[in-house]
């Protein structure tokens, strides 16, 4: 299974949801690949120091010296947990493709060979409709969307959608909109209950059951470059996602 978590809109919670739902799953004793595809490089600094990183995804997505994804991949402090590195560079893969035919393809094309060896991969998104997310969605047998629940929640999951749409009849039929896991809710106010009720309204049955509140544990952990279940086993965040990662599993 290749889980894209995307969502265009930024600080939605791609980022903790991709390091805890992929680390959720590594607890299950199979090898679990995170792959950083987010030229901010959050997922991989919430697992290495970057003075330490080598080789990135740039490298492997270009195919530079040789490298593929393979070659760059590192394993973190949670056990059956990997890690395909990112950093800024990232951000020049879009100019350097340009003109490719492949260009849409090359993460599909980089990560086939390494599906048998991880049978979970999680992709962190960038916050943006451009290439990197193409290439997750094309990559990917499920799209997971982060929603936050705020005013303005819903603002741009049409335009997501419609790529969504896009890339299942050009380039990956067998994309599947796995669900919606609304994010950072308040379960105090009532204005979060009504965002829920109108997230509900629009998605249905593809809002998740679990929903991840506030936490400032899940804030926390990156900086102790833990995921949440080293870093705060008993907190609300770590039953959170733990319960996610099950629904995740029972949908595929
Ligand atoms: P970007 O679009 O920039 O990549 P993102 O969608 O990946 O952002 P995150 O980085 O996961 O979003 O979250 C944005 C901020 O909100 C971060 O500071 C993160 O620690 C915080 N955050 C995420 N989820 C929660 C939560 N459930 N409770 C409290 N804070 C949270
Ligand atoms: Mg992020």
């Amino acid at each position: 299974m290749i889980l894209a978590i995307a969502n265009q809109k930024g600080g939605v919670g791609k980022t903790t949801t991709a390091i805890n739902l992929a680390a959720a799953l590594s607890l299950r004793g199979r090898p679990t690949l995170l792959v950083d595809l987010d030229p901010q490089a959050n997922s991989t600094m919430s697992f290495l120091d970057m003075a330490t990183v080598g080789p990135t995804m740039f490298e492997a997505m270009t195919g530079e010296g040789g490298t593929t994804i393979s070659t760059i991949i590192r394993s973190t402090n949670q056990p059956h947990l990997s890690i395909a590195p990112a950093r800024i560079a990232l951000a020049k893969l879009e100019a350097k493709l340009v003109g490719e035919l492949d260009a849409h393809f090359r993460l599909k094309e980089k990560l086939a060979p390494l599906e048998a060896e991880y049978p979970y991969i999680v992709i962190d998104c960038p916050p943006t409709l451009g290439l990197l997310t193409v290439n997750a969605l094309v990559a990917a047998s499920h799209l997971v969307v982060p929603i936050q629940s705020s005013y303005f929640a819903l603002e741009g999951t049409d335009d997501l959608l419609e790529t969504v749409g896009k890339v299942q009849i050009r380039a990956n039929p067998s994309l599947q909109v796995l669900g919606v896991l609304i994010t950072m809710h308040d379960r105090r106010t009532s204005l979060a209950r009504d965002i829920r009720d109108q997230i509900q309204k629009v998605f249905g049955t593809k809002v998740f059951k679990t929903v991840i509140t506030k936490s400032v544990r899940l804030e926390e952990s990156p900086a102790y470059k833990e995921a949440i279940f080293s870093f705060a086993p008993d907190s609300s965040g770590a039953s959170e996602y733990y319960s996610f990662s099950e629904e995740v599993l029972s949908r595929v």
